[in-house]
Parts: C-alpha cells; structure tokens; sequence
C-alpha cells in the first residue's frame, strides 16, 4: 500500500484524521480531479494532502 491511507497529521488544529473522515476538495492547480484529490482536515479545513486516486 501507498503512505496515502492516513492517519495525516493535521498541521493546522493538530488532528490525527483518518482517510475516511478527511473532507476531500478538487485540488488546485488544474490536476485532474478524476485522478487527484485535496484531503482536507474536518475539523479546520488545513489541507492535508493531496492523494492519487486514480489507476
Ligand atoms: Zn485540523
């Protein structure tokens, strides 16, 4: 497996979010959002990884 499964450490609030909990959001700078997503934390919305969901 990738190191993409979580937990991530939140930068902003200190959280340890699970993969599933993580809000994701399209990512910026034009990445294809089929293939990228932005993993954001629930509690205070830092970004916290942008992860390959694609093939
Ligand atoms: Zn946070």
């Amino acid at each position: 497996m990738s190191d993409s499964d979580g937990p991530f450490d939140c930068d902003g609030c200190g959280a340890a979010v699970a993969l599933e909990d993580a809000r994701r959001t399209k990512t910026m700078g034009g990445l294809d959002p089929t293939k990228w997503q932005t993993l954001c934390c629930p509690d205070c919305g830092s970004r916290l990884r942008t992860v390959y969901v694609g093939d």
